[in-house]
């Protein structure tokens, strides 16, 4: 099977936005053994839709387009397909329901052209938008299949991933079910984890191995076809375990859990609490933490702790360590570590304290950064050498504190 992507929009003509449902379709369909031939772009004009569609019927037995499918008068990628099938649009009364209960909900007056969304291409397999109001569809005629999907990747993406994309392995027609497993990895960067896994990666077929760089972290998203879920899910278990092997140190998750979950998640199992002192992260790390449900389970406070003096008189760091080695050292790190897990009672602590930048601090280079670990029988710090902006330092500094303390937890 061979593919071809139609992004309908003018505003991917004019430049204001950028084709990412192209990219985003072509590693997904990379990932189940479709190959993508061509991408094409064209505007909000029915004539020059109908061309795309002609040419593409000639190079692609499947053809996905994004975009179009709104209640405006220049959505029209729905009406260019049908009238090219020759198929009439007909209402499809589930979507039609389901707009009319958003409506209702947000106490909104629903206008004729909203009607215009529940239109369906006659025998069309719908997709419910369970992000918005569009449905998708896909349509087969003469062997080959026309998927509509909506513009917005809030919507277009989660549709694709856990409604059609299971459509298509069955329609390729080897195999029926699909399975996916996202691998989460801190502390490596992408060559070097790639490096790790060359041999896997390259003789990947099924399972396929797609790696993808992000936020400072990494993530391998292992998918499998087979006939059964279990099947499938056999075959990702064995892949993994090969990847545990060269990388497990690194791997700290799944799917779609944070740092900062994974720490909540794996505290609260433990009945155990964490707290934090941090200097140059200014409270990231209780930021980060708190935004998470259940973090209160785990975490009861916290302090920021900036200038020397309220490291001294509120957190007790010796004036003598921060003479002798000064705020940015290992010895501080480890003092607000320990000073803050005995005041506020916790199990864990960790603390932060570096150069954010963007400007030397006592000689030190900016991106020097202690991350200080007490645990409920050790302290120690770990030092960094970050690179990057002023944010880009700040936020990699709290991911490697939830990093450190994950790893004593898996210890303990
Ligand atoms: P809506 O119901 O919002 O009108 P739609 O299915 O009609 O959705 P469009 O009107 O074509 O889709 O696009 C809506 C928005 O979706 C665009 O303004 C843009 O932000 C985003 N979008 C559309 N196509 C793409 C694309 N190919 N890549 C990335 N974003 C896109
Ligand atoms: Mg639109």
């Amino acid at each position: 099977m061979n593919a071809e992507i139609i992004a309908v929009g003018s505003e991917l003509l004019l430049g204001q936005i950028s084709n990412t449902n192209g990219q985003f379709l072509s590693r997904e369909l990379a990932e189940l053994g479709i190959s993508v031939y061509y991408h094409t772009v064209v505007g909000d004009n029915k004539k020059r839709l109908e061309a795309a569609i002609q040419i593409a019927e000639k190079r692609a037995d499947l053809i996905i387009f994004t975009g179009g499918l709104g209640p405006t008068n220049d959505d029209l990628t729905k009406e260019v397909v049908a009238d090219h099938l020759s198929f009439p649009l007909v209402i499809h009364q589930p979507s039609l329901d389901h707009i009319e209960n958003y409506f209702q909900k947000v106490n909104r007056v629903m206008t004729d052209n909203n009607r215009k969304q529940a239109l369906v291409i006659s025998g069309a397999h719908v997709f419910k938008n369970d992000n918005g109001m569009a449905p998708g569809m896909i349509k087969s005629k003469d062997c080959i299949h026309y998927l509509l999907l909506p513009g917005p990747p809030s919507e277009m993406k989660p549709m694709f991933t856990n409604k059609a994309k299971e459509l298509l392995v069955n329609l390729k027609g080897e195999f029926s079910v699909l399975h996916s497993k996202v691998l989460r990895f801190f502390g490596i960067g992408e060559a070097q984890l790639e490096t790790e896994i060359k041999d896997l990666l390259d003789k990947q077929l099924n399972p396929t191995i797609a790696p993808l760089a992000e936020n400072g972290e990494v993530t391998l998203r292992l998918t499998a076809m087979a006939n059964t879920k279990s099947e499938a899910k056999n075959l990702i278990e064995k892949l993994e375990r090969d990847i545990h092997e060269r990388v497990g140190q690194y791997l700290y998750g799944y799917d779609d859990s944070t740092l900062y979950s994974q720490l909540v998640h794996q505290l609260s199992l433990r009945n155990q609490t964490v707290t934090s002192a941090e200097s140059l992260t200014g409270g990231l790390f209780q930021r980060e933490l708190t935004s998470i449900n259940g973090a209160s389970a785990v975490y009861n406070g916290g302090l920021v702790t900036y200038s020397n003096e309220v490291k001294m008189t509120i957190l007790g760091v010796s004036k003598d360590i921060l003479h002798e080695f000064g705020a940015v050292s290992e010895q501080c790190a480890i003092s607000m570590a320990k000073n803050a897990k005995r005041l506020f009672h916790s199990d864990y602590s960790v603390s932060f304290t570096g150069v954010a930048g963007p400007t030397q601090l006592e000689g030190k280079e900016v991106g020097t950064v202690w991350v200080g670990v007490s645990t409920p029988t050790t302290t120690k710090a770990y030092s960094l050498n970050l690179s990057g902006s002023r944010e880009g330092i700040r936020n990699r500094s709290t991911k490697y504190g939830a990093f450190y303390l994950l790893k004593e937890l898996q210890k303990g």
